[in-house]
């Protein structure tokens, strides 16, 4: 059986595989063909991917495979090139694209989306969205940073000393975290705010202060899956009370805040935004799903009137992409792992598995997933 692991399109500088995951599905039994120059934008060379047991091919090649790794979710001219019935495992990004889940339906093709799978121990392996969270709240400090025409630690110095930068993290999930660690090895006196009361502990853990409106509301904000749940306009006027005076008072603002399945909270208005000093920087990781800063345009560093500098990357995880890339070649790899059986070397979709049955969109021509239970083919 082929796997086949094309070259992304434009824009996407990741791939869906290593050498290292390349060497583990040929010790699977399977073929491994690459498609030239995949692994570029994340350096990996055509002849690391033949050392490690690939071969290399051409887009076409996408027809003879039964199984296709990708990072984004194949366009319509991509699933033309895929034979009926290959599985296909992505990001998705289903929500809010509903006509291109159909089209995958249409295509014949069995398709996973790796960000529904689920947060058990099972799975932990697979977590695509923590594997590349945790890289964009990294990279989102060093992009911050980047903007910020001071220093970020405190330095006392013999011409003088530079006070340390006050970065304040909004929204403590996976790349929250990440981003608290980073801003504080950089020397940055940082502080943090969540919905969810669990991340309390966490924020203090890492040497970070708590700030959030703690109330009844509050405390019963994380659902069973531990995410976010929508909060009323109540809560959000309070913690907008809470947050506005403290943002005036910040170099670095990062926020990092979404509620799956839905747009991303506005946590800053355009008057916080004018309340900041210049040369203050804000960095909207949520940009892609409506921004949690007013003002933010997806793609671009915008400058507003008073010289504070709003940063809104696309594909943060992909600015760095050679360990992204590392990471995200090994989720696949894990959950291709558990679809292959080991004694006849075979590939086979289990449909009873619960990870199959949480990620599987598409399969038999038609749209599967619960969530997307009204979108016909
Ligand atoms: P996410 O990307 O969905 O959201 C980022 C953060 O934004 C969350 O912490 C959320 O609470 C916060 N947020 C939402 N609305 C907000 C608002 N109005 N104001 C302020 N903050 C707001 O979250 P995530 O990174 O996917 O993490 C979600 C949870 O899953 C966390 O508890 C994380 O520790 C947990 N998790 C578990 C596993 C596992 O068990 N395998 C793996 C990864 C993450």
């Amino acid at each position: 059986q082929v796997v086949f692991i094309p070259k992304e399109i434009a824009g996407e500088p990741r791939v869906a595989a290593s050498p290292e995951t390349v060497k583990r599905l040929a010790g699977l039994g399977l073929d491994v063909v690459v498609e030239a120059g995949a692994g570029l934008g994340s350096r990996i060379t055509d002849e690391e991917f033949v050392k490690a047991g690939g071969s290399i091919g051409k887009a076409s090649d996408a027809g003879r495979a039964d199984l296709v790794l990708k990072v984004r979710r194949p366009t319509e001219a991509e699933l033309k090139g895929y034979k009926p019935g290959a599985a296909v495992i992505a990001t998705m990004d289903p929500y809010g694209n509903e006509a291109a889940v159909a089209a995958m339906a249409g295509a014949g093709v069995t398709a996973f989306a790796m960000e529904f799978m689920p947060r058990i121990s099972r799975a932990q392996s697979m977590d695509v969205l923590s594997s590349q969270a945790n890289l964009a709240g990294y990279q989102a400090v060093i992009d911050g940073a980047g903007e910020y025409d001071r220093a970020l630690p405190m330095m006392m110095t013999a011409a003088g000393t530079v006070p340390a930068a006050k970065v304040f993290i909004m929204g403590v999930g996976v790349a929250g975290l990440q981003a608290i660690a980073t801003a504080r090895r950089l020397g940055a006196v940082v502080t943090a705010t969540d919905v969810r009361p669990a991340v309390k502990e966490q924020v203090q853990s890492l040497g970070a202060k708590f700030l959030a409106v703690e109330d009844e509301e509050f405390k019963a904000a994380e659902t069973a899956g531990g995410y976010a749940k929508e909060m009323s306009k109540e809560y959000q006027a309070k913690q907008a009370a809470l947050t506005a005076e403290h943002i005036a008072k910040q170099d670095i603002v990062i926020t990092t805040a979404l509620i799956p399945g839905r747009p991303a909270p506005k946590l800053v208005s355009a008057a916080m935004v004018a309340s900041m000093k210049p040369g203050s920087v804000l960095v909207d990781l949520a940009v892609e799903r409506g921004g949690n800063v007013e003002g933010a345009e997806a793609g671009k560093v915008v400058t507003a009137a008073n010289g504070v500098k709003i940063v809104g990357h696309l594909n943060v995880p992909g600015r760095v992409a050679a360990s992204a890339s590392l990471l995200y070649a090994k989720n696949l790899y894990a959950f291709v792992e558990t679809m292959v059986d080991k004694s006849t070397k075979t590939f086979a979709v289990n449909r009873e598995d619960e990870l199959v049955k949480a990620t599987m969109l598409t399969d038999g021509g038609k749209v599967v997933h619960s969530a997307f239970a009204n979108v016909a083919a």
